[in-house]
């Protein structure tokens, strides 16, 4: 059993991430926080745990990524400054189109590195290979919500026909096990991608398994404009009236949105996956976050994959939410900082599955380590505004990931980073070169 008495010079604590402990201690015990407060008050009911002292450093509850495409790491920077389609045709597809499953666990070890270093617990993806991100996962000892896609013409199961019978088989026998640290829903591409007899069998399964849909809704203003003349309705309206949203909805982007759409997204079990740097460099829009907090629809934030952010930095991502918010608002006042980090922390382990209250008695143990060894973190004016406005995922030094340590002292204690390092440049290389670039 994990048992761990944590001491660090602040602690950002509550199920709304609102109270700051100064000169605190964490008590975990197995997978759970089990205390939690001054460190004089803690440490007298240390008993046999291992003692790990931080006195420079501030523990916030762990970020979860909540929209992936994990293996894309591999795709990191292939095509930065083009149009969507072009991205798409002449360097997504014909990347992934070369991509075996072995590539596809080295990439998504890869990415397991990444969040690990940049202070994230878990994952919320959609991509094919499942079975090789799993792997990688288990290997990494973090979270993960792996909503296998389905598509037409995949590396992994070519037609749509016959990836969904893939995905829908895979979803069967892995939505049997709730408690493992990796679970599964299903990941419908998107509603122009997807037919509608797809999209009612896809239902019907995630009904049967209790499996989230993780899909992609109302990003681009062309895709409103094609589904309009298509369906006579927007995307999120779409799947409203063929009946999906009776199931729990993980809708990514969600940047192009009506009084219509929100009506629904707040009666229905919908969570908002907001990607606000690849919406920026796609030049996609800004998905009105602040409205959606406003009328109580859950929101959770992600990076999207690699080939379209290109990193999976949470706290990057965090703080430019916030701060297109307050544009868009054209109001500072929209949104605060307790608010945003627990929409990328808390808000994300519910979108995942795993309900969290951050760090508080009785929480699941998810606890990241920011060290204040760099200049940017001083003063320590505001210890909550520093994590949110002047922290960089760099300075991530410490992740426990349900109550076991994965990243002490920014060692890798699951992961040999250099080989996979090495594996995932001789992979890009190769594929690279078959792709004539
Ligand atoms: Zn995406």
């Amino acid at each position: 059993m994990n048992a761990y008495y944590l001491e660090t010079k602040y602690i950002i604590s509550g199920s709304k991430c609102d109270k700051l402990i100064r000169d605190g201690a964490i008590l975990i015990e197995d997978s759970v926080i089990i205390d939690v407060g001054k460190s004089e008050d803690i440490k007298k009911l240390i008993s046999g745990h291992d003692k790990i002292k931080r006195t420079n450093h501030i523990a916030i509850p762990s970020f979860i990524n909540a929209h992936t495409h994990l293996p894309e790491t591999l795709l990191r920077g292939i095509c930065d400054n083009q149009t969507l389609m072009t991205w798409l045709n002449e360097y997504i597809w014909p990347f992934e189109m070369k991509m075996s499953s072995e590539d596809a666990y080295y990439g998504a070890l890869l990415g397991c590195l990444e969040l690990i270093e940049s202070g994230s617990s878990g994952f919320i993806d959609q991509y094919f290979y499942a079975e090789s991100i799993e792997k990688a996962a288990k290997e990494a000892n973090i979270r993960a919500l792996l909503c296998p896609s389905v598509f037409d013409n995949t590396p992994e199961s070519g037609s749509l026909e016959n990836t969904w019978k893939h995905v829908s088989n895979l979803v069967k026998r892995k939505t049997s096990n709730p408690n493992s640290l990796v679970k599964y829903g299903i990941g419908p591409h998107a509603p122009y991608t997807v037919p509608k007899e797809y999209l009612l069998q896809i239902a019907d399964v995630a009904s049967k398994h209790n499996a989230p849909i993780h899909i992609h809704l109302n990003e681009t203003k062309q895709e409103i404009e094609n589904a309009k003349e298509q369906f006579k309705m927007s995307p999120i309206q779409y799947i409203h009236s063929i009946g999906l949203t009776d199931l729990r909805i993980l809708g990514a982007h969600c940047v192009h949105t009506d009084q219509k759409d929100m009506e629904i997204m707040k009666a229905c079990d919908f969570t908002v996956l907001h990607n606000p740097q690849s919406n920026l460099k796609m030049a996609n829009g800004i998905a009105p976050i602040y409205k959606y907090l406003d009328q109580r629809i859950d929101v959770a934030v992600g990076t999207d994959g690699n080939a379209s952010n290109n990193d999976l930095g949470m706290l990057e991502e965090i703080s430019t939410a916030a701060l297109l918010q307050k544009y868009l608002a054209d109001d500072p006042k929209v949104i605060n900082n307790s608010q945003i980090l627990s929409v990328g922390t808390i808000q994300g382990m519910k979108a995942l599955g795993e309900p969290s209250s951050g760090i508080s008695k009785g929480s699941v143990a998810d606890i990241t380590l920011l060290s204040y060894e760099r200049s940017h973190s001083w003063p320590q004016n505001d210890p909550l505004s520093n994590v949110i406005y002047s922290s960089l995922s760099s300075d991530v030094s410490d992740l426990f990931v349900n109550g076991n340590l994965i990243y002490e002292n920014r060692q890798h204690r699951t992961l040999n980073k250099n080989r996979i390092i090495e594996k995932c440049s001789a992979i890009s290389e190769r594929i690279i070169s078959e792709m004539g670039k």
